[in-house]
């Protein structure tokens, strides 16, 4: 019958010799192979007291920006929502009071700010429609929980700590970013 393509590889059928049915050629060689790879290079790490170096563009866990100042940069926008394909931020907003210029940067902010991470595909959509460099997507990843609700995160978990009280844990959180 004529092939469709040329890709078609003649099978070799010919009988099983006396080395061959005894398979210890063959299992020679095997172990062969086996015993090169004890010399190479281990591909695994010892996860987590190691870990691999992240790729520049590695999408992990959100965090909720803060100003140099330590104020809350989001302004309850809500563009991140609408950007969301996943949608997996639910924000409530609220009005600044008088007094509250040291916590808020904006006249409006988020007096709460939910992200479901079993919806979120860690897109990064919702980093760049952010108009007010509130929200980012840090090198962390989300930890594992036991409960559907825990993976809500809320702002308890998302704001990033306050660079005047916590310079260091801020820092740390901050990284590269
Ligand atoms: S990373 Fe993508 S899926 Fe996750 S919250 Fe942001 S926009 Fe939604
Ligand atoms: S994180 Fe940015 S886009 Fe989302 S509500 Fe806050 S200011 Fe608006």
């Amino acid at each position: 019958m004529q092939p469709l393509t040329n890709r078609v590889k003649v099978v070799d059928r010919k009988p099983m010799t006396f080395w061959d049915k005894i398979y210890i050629p063959a299992i020679a060689k095997g172990m062969g192979i086996t015993f090169t790879h004890i010399f190479k290079k281990k591909p695994t790490v010892n996860y987590p007291e190691k870990t691999r170096p992240f790729s520049p563009v590695f999408r992990g866990l959100h965090v909720l920006n803060r100003d140099e100042e330590g104020r809350e940069r989001c302004t309850a926008c809500g563009l991140c929502a609408v950007a969301c394909p996943a949608e997996a931020i639910t924000m409530e907003a609220a009005e600044r009071l008088p007094g509250e210029e040291n916590l808020y940067r904006e006249e409006k902010y988020a007096a709460k700010y939910e992200i479901n991470m079993l919806r979120c595909i860690f897109c990064g959509l919702c980093e760049e429609a952010c108009p007010k460099d509130a929200i980012y997507l840090s090198e962390t990843f989300a930890p594992a929980n036991y409960t559907r609700k825990g993976f809500i995160y809320g702002k308890d978990e998302l704001l990033i700590p306050d660079p005047k009280t916590q310079p260091e844990d801020y820092a740390k959180a901050k990284g590269d970013k």
